[in-house]
């Protein structure tokens, strides 16, 4: 597994590559979900292409922080990209998101929990993370559990009180759910695909003149 130095380490403002309220995927309830912008690793059949290399925006922590509340969402998922390279900023916007509505946390991460934990730098986003999904995605180890890539990736439930909903969540079994979502300029693949959905995917992206982006 090869593990990148990243260029650009956590920075005032937020990057992000693509946000979506309102979606059953990627955590119980209705979530509001930030793909963040950049990751360190390099995972062979890494499906997040666009939250790697393509464009990403920038916001400050008061308007992004607005929109998550007005939203009305239940929980705030962070995926990406690895949230973990923006830890100090991430923090930040969840202590504003919290100071104005009660949302759990879930974030999925290419690091593990041992490795987070050894290092200063992760903490402000660890010590506000409810439910972490962690390790790299390993092709080869892709068993089609629903919402999770590959069999290595572990759920930790950090805070107790998030574990009835969230086992209820990703040990019910079923079959893996991601949505394609159509704009009149794009069309966005979000959630951990089937081998099916990926396929009707793939066949989008051949035929597409415009943009398609992977989240
Ligand atoms: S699968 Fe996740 S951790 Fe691995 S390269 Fe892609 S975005 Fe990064």
């Amino acid at each position: 597994m090869t593990v990148k130095a990243y260029e650009k380490p956590d920075a005032p403002e937020l990057r992000i590559s693509h946000m979506e309220p309102h979606t059953g995927l990627l955590g119980p309830g209705d979530r509001f979900v930030i793909w963040v912008h950049g990751c360190c690793f390099d995972c062979p059949g890494c499906l997040a292409h666009n939250t790697r290399f393509g464009a990403y925006e920038t916001f400050d922590t008061d308007t992004l922080c607005e929109r998550i509340v007005e939203s009305r969402c239940d929980g705030l998922t962070l995926s990406g990209g690895e949230p973990f390279l923006q830890a100090a900023a991430l923090r930040q916007l969840i202590d504003a998101v919290r100071d104005r509505r009660k949302m759990d946390v879930i974030v999925y991460s290419g690091f593990t929990l041992a490795e987070l934990s050894a290092e200063d730098r992760f903490a402000p986003l660890l010590e506000v993370t409810d439910i972490l999904i962690d390790g790299r995605y390993v092709r080869e180890l892709d068993d089609g559990r629903p919402y999770i890539g590959s069999s290595n990736q572990v759920v930790h439930y950090l805070n107790p009180d998030c574990r009835p909903a969230g086992e209820a969540y990703y040990t019910t079994g079923g079959h893996r759910r991601a949505e394609i979502h159509f704009t009149p300029t794009q069309a966005v693949l979000i959630g951990v695909p089937s081998p099916a959905t990926l396929a009707v995917w793939q066949q989008i992206k051949q035929k597409s003149e415009g943009t398609h982006h992977d989240f």
